[in-house]
């Protein structure tokens, strides 16, 4: 006998003992099963999908899938007018984009970097932004409109991050010095030329220099003239969200709503990757939660009918910056206070060693009473237990929580180096924690819709 097959018969007993749960719990015809699971599974994330990148023909296929489950389980259709002038499941979003030309350029007094040779623009909204060099470090405030050098960026971990409190106190542009982990992604990141969402928002840019670069501007003068620039040239882009809703059966309860969501998109083909293999099949991210999304879905559209209404919303372009969930947050298809809750659902396809077997984390968690309500309720849900990866901020639920919705994203991931790889494939999921995943979330999301609990934010915890 060998040892496969042994994990094999034990998983498979342990399986038949959590699905007999699952029945006393819900019912027979509420409990997910794994076979419609690996099946979804295999289609999404399958090389003919070609990484879903966001906003391709792809996405927009991935969409228009999701959209016909969503009708086959028996939601009702959210979306724009469809081939017969009815709604159908299908939202597509217009995205202005600015697209540089050519690699821009950063000028540094009279030094002339470009994106991909000894720097990276990790994100820029505008075509030209300028300011004045002040070297600070983490906590600092600097001058409005400064180019703020950090000068403390090691172990700084997500540069974005570490960059990003200095925009929000009105620098133009935030330089850091090169990580390992940056440094390794350098000629794939750089390949691209950088494009933005075309907003009314003040210009401002992240930037990733050379440990040499770095070291050149820290001997600059405070003051001296900076300027990231390039020519760029508009482009209409589109977006697909699919969404579908089951009214709620209450007079009352059907005006609150729930919003359970994931993003079907993920980044595409990557050319000058290594070997043979090309296809970022994003099987944990976020195939994974789309079938999540899909599996509560079809479980709650057999069953009794919730008291509140749900809409089940997969969003496109959540690896571009959430643009169609930030388009959906823009035109909310419900008045904003009767927006209860949103749980988003991310990379639960492999468990997270930091936790126990079976339980999914909550980002954060310990920012409302929601996670805890649920945990009460049966959900194997706990506290992040990554929170230097900042993940509260890292997906679609975080553009619900700026607007002071109490949203949240549950996830198993457990940092692993398939993450954005051509490695995230079919063959690392384990399909026995994802179907118990997301079967252990039936039950209480089925209360939290039937009851008329309203979370609440934490002192002091609203983003
Ligand atoms: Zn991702």
């Amino acid at each position: 006998m060998n040892i496969f097959f042994r994990r094999t018969t034990f998983a498979a007993v342990l399986l038949i003992v959590a699905n007999l749960n699952a029945i006393a719990q819900s019912g027979a015809k509420s409990v997910v099963e794994e076979r419609n699971v690996r099946a979804a599974m295999q289609f999404l994330a399958s090389d003919a999908m070609q990484g879903r990148g966001s906003g391709t023909l792809f996405e927009r296929i991935t969409a228009e899938y999701v959209g016909s489950q969503f009708m086959q389980f028996g939601l009702e259709p959210a979306g724009e007018p469809g081939w017969d002038g009815k709604p159908s499941y299908v939202m597509t979003v217009t995205i202005e984009r600015a697209m540089f030309d050519a690699n821009p350029t950063l000028k540094l007094g009279s030094t002339t970097l470009e994106h991909g040779k000894d720097m990276l623009v990790l994100r820029a909204n505008n075509g030209s932004i300028k300011g004045g060099l002040q070297k600070l470090a983490t906590g600092q405030t600097p001058q409005a409109g400064a180019a703020v050098f950090l000068t403390n960026s090691a172990g700084a971990g997500n540069l974005n991050q570490a960059a990003q409190p200095f925009l929000a106190a009105g620098a133009s542009m935030v330089i850091v010095e090169e990580t390992p982990q940056y440094r390794s992604g350098w000629a794939n990141f750089g390949s691209r030329k950088p494009s933005f969402t075309v907003s009314a928002a003040k210009p401002a840019a992240v930037i990733v220099v050379s440990k040499e670069v770095a070291q050149t501007i820290a001997g600059m003068a405070d003051g001296t003239s900076l300027e990231l620039g390039g020519s760029v040239t508009m482009q209409k882009n589109y977006t697909w969200n699919a969404i579908g809703k089951l009214t709620g059966s209450d007079r009352k309860g059907a005006s609150e709503v729930i919003v359970l969501s994931s993003h079907l998109d993920h980044i595409g083909v990557t050319e000058n990757v290594q070997g043979e293999d090309k296809i970022n099949n994003g099987a944990d991210d976020d195939a994974s939660g789309t079938v999540a999304v899909m599996e509560i879905a079809r479980a709650l559209a057999a069953g009794k009918r919730p008291k509140r209404t749900i809409y089940f919303v997969c969003f496109g372009s959540e690896e571009r910056g959430g643009l169609g969930s930030r388009y959906f947050g823009d035109n909310l298809p419900f008045p904003q206070d009767k927006f209860v809750a949103n749980l988003q659902f991310e990379m639960i396809g492999r468990p997270d060693a930091k936790v126990k077997p079976e339980e999914l984390w909550l980002t954060g968690y310990e920012r409302s009473n929601l996670g805890p309500e649920l945990a009460r309720r049966g959900a194997k849900l706990v506290q992040d237990p990554h929170p230097t990866q900042n993940f509260f901020q890292r997906s679609d639920n975080y553009g619900f929580a700026v607007r002071g919705i109490i949203a949240h994203t549950v996830s198993s991931f457990g940092l692993h180096t398939d993450y954005h790889r051509v490695t995230d494939e079919v063959k690392t999921i384990d399909f026995v924690h994802m179907t118990r995943s997301i079967n252990s979330m039936i039950a209480p999301i089925r209360w939290l819709a039937n009851s008329s609990f309203v979370p609440q934010w934490n002192p002091g915890k609203k983003p």
